[in-house]
């Protein structure tokens, strides 16, 4: 995304993509209502729109005495409120194949970049390797966008803060069948026997995680795949029929809830952006949210000293100043919930009924907007300055 919109500005950008293509394990789907609103900037989010797609609005929580549904983006005062479900290799050709209409963008797929181009402390490029051997890239400015395992981050030498959030998810298909219920907002959660079951409406099939304490992983894994099946069916018989089609373990992909910030962003010459800064919980699904509003900051404040060739460490900081609270107050929050409500309430064996907190959320004006607002925007609605 900086790629794109620093190349739409004349600023000549080299991407470095280790894989082959980006159809690669599953790393979330979700569009937020911020980078719809991005994107409607520079005219892009009607093409979007002809991605096929779904809509979530919010979840509806199923609880053994009714259900609630504790946030509503549809409340949000945009024109986007919903969380746009598409596949993250489609959202990635899309905004490729965009950048890939500026002379001034060049995309290079299979280039693992393995090392830092230093010069007197100051970072001016990286080395990568392909097929044909290794290369090197000079570089005005390195920004390291290499998510959560970032080598960036491992050859520049910046640390990070980790925190263990207390649970883990697995994320799984499952068919949709004939008969399956209607869910309201397009994403349920079934709450029961100490699991969160999560399904969200997908074109022509459900995405479905398995929510669990942490370290409870092993065990799982050993009771094996027919043990998953039947906790679909405990906590919610309506999708035992779907869940038959879960017959391998290769067919479960964990994510090992983590959380995590870099107290430092950035050295002379090179930034760290999204996961690379920044590991997000999955509570609220923000990870692509946020990683792409650091990229419109970093676009925002860098694309003229790049254009002037005179980007110093100050604009790197401020960068990081412009981002680091938002990342700060929406991890607080996440940790806020699941202390709260996912691992005392929604994990707990004895849980039967819906919660009071839920209940009190919803109910107060105040705290209920505040969920949509910071899952759909953050706690600042980041905009393009130069569009
Ligand atoms: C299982 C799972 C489910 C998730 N679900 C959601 C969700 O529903 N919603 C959500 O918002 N977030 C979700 N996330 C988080 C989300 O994927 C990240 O927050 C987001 O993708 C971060 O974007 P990024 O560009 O910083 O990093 P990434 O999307 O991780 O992109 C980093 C890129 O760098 C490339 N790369 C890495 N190393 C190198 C190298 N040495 N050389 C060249 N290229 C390299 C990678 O191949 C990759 O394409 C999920 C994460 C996981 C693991």
């Amino acid at each position: 995304m900086l790629a794109l919109l620093l190349a739409r500005k004349g600023v000549r950008v080299t991407l470095l993509e280790m894989h082959r293509d980006f159809d690669r394990e599953f790393r979330g789907d979700t569009i937020h209502p911020s980078v719809m609103e991005i994107l409607d900037q520079i005219g892009l989010v009607e093409k979007l729109h002809e991605i096929p797609h779904t809509k979530v609005s919010g979840p509806t929580l199923q609880f053994a005495n009714g259900t609630i549904r504790p946030f509503d983006l549809g409340r949000l005062k945009t024109k986007f409120g919903y969380i746009l479900l598409v596949p993250q290799a489609k959202f990635l050709e899309f905004i490729t194949g965009e950048g890939a209409k500026y002379s001034s963008f060049k995309l290079v797929m299979h280039a693992n970049v393995n090392g830092l181009v230093e010069q007197g402390g100051v970072v001016c490029g990286v080395h990568y390797a392909d097929d044909d051997g290794t290369h090197e890239v000079q570089a005005q400015l390195v920004v390291g966008a290499d998510g959560r395992f970032s080598q960036m981050r491992r050859l520049a030498r910046l640390e990070t803060v980790k925190t263990s959030p207390p649970m883990d998810v697995l994320w799984f298909r499952l068919p949709k069948l004939a008969g399956d219920p209607a869910i309201t907002g397009g994403a349920f959660g079934g709450i029961g026997r100490g699991r969160m079951l999560v399904m969200l409406e997908r074109t022509n099939y459900w995405q479905s995680g398995l929510v669990f304490p942490k370290g409870q992983y092993q065990k799982l894994h050993a009771q094996g795949v027919a043990a998953i099946r039947q906790e679909i069916s405990e906590i919610d018989p309506r999708f035992a029929k779907n869940a038959e089609a879960l017959t391998d373990w290769q067919q479960l992909s964990l994510l090992s809830v983590e959380s995590s910030r870099c107290p430092l962003w950035h050295k002379p010459g090179l930034l760290l952006i999204g996961d690379a800064a920044h590991v997000m919980s999955p509570v609220g699904g923000v990870g692509i949210n946020y990683a792409i509003q650091d990229a419109v900051v970093a676009a925002n404040v860098l694309t003229e000293p790049l254009k002037a060739g005179d980007v110093t460490n100050g604009h790197l900081a401020e960068v990081q100043g412009q981002r680091e609270w938002a990342t700060k107050l929406i991890q607080s929050f996440q940790s806020f919930l699941q202390n709260r409500l996912i691992a005392t309430v929604l994990l707990s064996e004895q849980v039967g009924t819906v919660p009071w907190q839920l209940r009190l959320m919803t109910k107060i004006p105040v705290i209920r907007d505040l969920p949509p607002r910071m899952i759909g925007f953050g706690p600042k609605r980041v905009r393009l300055e130069q569009v």
